[in-house]
């Protein structure tokens, strides 16, 4: 029955991961960190990119998956012309800043930003 991990399953072994640990991050965030540990060990492992989605979501240093006001306390600063929010991770306590003009071409993380500049407000 079990499938041998390798080559392409790789990428369908972490989204699934990737998966459970989304859910576990409010319900557990120690389990959340582990899962975590394993997405990046599978993609060092195999030599594959983490897609800069998950990466974004993960914290840096324990990698449980930071979700704006749940996990993570985030706020937004405005430095010279360019907006960047800061992270700071409810599990560890580790900070991160990302700018948020830098990915202006994304959707997915322009949405983000703006959902959390309405709860702050
Ligand atoms: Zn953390």
């Amino acid at each position: 029955m079990s499938k041998k991990v390798q080559g392409n399953d790789s990428f369908q072994r972490i989204n699934y991961l990737y998966q459970i640990s989304k859910q576990m991050c409010t319900l557990n965030p120690g389990l959340s960190s582990y899962y975590g540990n394993l997405i990046v060990n599978i993609a060092k492992k195999n030599v594959l990119k983490i897609h800069p989605d998950v990466k974004r979501q993960m914290c840096k240093s324990c990698r449980c998956t930071l979700i704006a006001n749940v996990t993570a306390k985030v706020s937004i600063k405005t430095k010279k012309k360019s907006k960047i929010i800061k992270w700071t991770c409810n599990t560890c306590g580790a900070k991160r800043s990302i700018p948020i003009q830098k990915n202006i071409d994304h959707c997915l993380w322009i949405d983000r930003p703006e959902a959390v500049v309405e709860v702050i407000n």
